[in-house]
């Protein structure tokens, strides 16, 4: 692995612009915790993450009834709790699923619930769960509950107080366009609960991440400059038919439509209220690559000149998850972050990436 790596990083140095790599720092952002070895958004994942020497953990945060800031996923609570089971009624009916939505939910209900890696249930019979990822921690085991924005943030920066270190974070506003449409504004109450720990400028280690551009750019130009913060923001970018980012007009709700930032001249636009972009990888490195032919994008080179860090999502190495044009993980962190020359990378597996960037920067030395 040792020779690969100096035998990619050589062609790099010998064909590229040498500075952006041999300069830049590389980020790893532990994706949900080390949610490759314990329960996603779990305290306990992100200490593990942690130790594993991380430079930011994410929090992906909805919003409960009473609200109150809550680190999960989804707004269902439904994916990785035992929530149908304490709550066997309330749900609300979408698309013909049951849903149990978070914010249908008080904080102190939330709290009875036990938390779960992640799994779907047989549509036959509720009582048949099925691990999203076999090879993970195994369901409902040991015991984890759902922490809160304030809990996680009280975590990360106690061990930045024990350990001497300062590890950031990477909150990720989940779906405001739904939190408005409920009466809820999710982004207001981010940003107070961010500017309460001290979070209020480019150089405390935060990058606040939303998929939602409307949001975005209203965060930037109205919220922020409303409660005297200006931290850095972070566009996460989506296919419009995953239906991530909706947008209401007339009462129903319509797929917002990203084709905008592929277009030429879309970073630049991003880069009007944003400071990176957290692409699919998929969107820089296509599908249909393979190991001797990489078909790749310019939104690396385009987001670069725009002055944009890119932070694509996600590097897993559970089986099946290892793309068809890298042989193993940490070869798919080398097409990344040397070839394409990202800034940093989301990751389930943060030991694995810590120690692919360490090996890097001691090759550069
Ligand atoms: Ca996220």
């Amino acid at each position: 692995m040792r020779f690969r790596i100096t035998a990619t990083l050589l062609v790099s140095l010998l064909f590229s612009n040498t500075a952006a790599i041999a300069s830049a720092e590389k980020l790893v952002i532990a994706h949900r915790g080390a949610s490759g070895y314990l329960p996603e958004h779990t305290l306990a994942a992100k200490a593990m993450a942690y130790a594993m020497g991380v430079d930011y953990i994410e929090q992906d945060v909805v919003m409960t009834k009473d609200n109150r800031l809550v680190v999960l996923h989804d707004h269902y609570l439904d994916r990785v709790t035992d929530v149908m089971t304490v709550f066997p009624n309330r749900y609300r009916e979408v698309e013909g699923n049951k849903r149990w939505f978070a914010i249908d939910f008080t904080l102190a209900e939330i709290k009875r619930l036990r938390v779960s890696e992640g799994f779907s249930v047989d549509e036959g019979d509720s009582t048949s769960l099925k691990a999203n990822y076999p090879t993970r921690f195994p369901l409902f085991k040991a015991h984890f509950s759902v922490s809160t924005l304030e809990e996680e943030i009280e975590l990360i920066q106690g061990l930045n107080h024990s350990t001497g270190k300062n590890i950031g974070i990477y909150p990720e506003i989940k779906s405001p366009w739904f939190h408005r449409h409920e009466g809820k504004d999710i982004s207001k109450a981010v940003l107070r609960t961010l500017k309460k720990y001290g979070y209020t400028s480019k150089t405390d280690r935060v990058f606040l991440q939303c998929f939602d551009p409307i949001e975005t750019r209203r965060i930037n130009d109205v919220l922020m400059p409303e409660m005297k913060m200006d931290i850095n923001l972070v566009q996460l970018i989506a296919m419009s038919d995953w239906n991530e980012t909706m947008v209401y007009s007339n009462g129903e709700a319509q797929p917002y439509n990203y084709d905008w930032m592929f277009k030429p001249g879309g970073m630049k636009k991003i880069a009007e209220y944003a400071d990176g972009i957290g692409p699919w990888k998929s969107m820089i490195v296509m599908p249909g690559s393979t190991r001797e032919q990489l078909k790749t994008t310019n939104i690396v080179r385009d987001a670069h000149a725009a002055n944009l860090l890119v932070h694509p999502y996600t590097f897993r190495l559970d089986p099946t998850r290892i793309p068809p044009y890298a042989e193993d993980f940490e070869e798919l962190l080398s097409v990344f972050l040397i070839q394409m020359k990202v800034d940093g990378v989301f990751t389930d597996f943060p030991d694995r990436a810590v120690s692919f960037v360490r090996q890097l920067e001691n090759e550069q030395q």
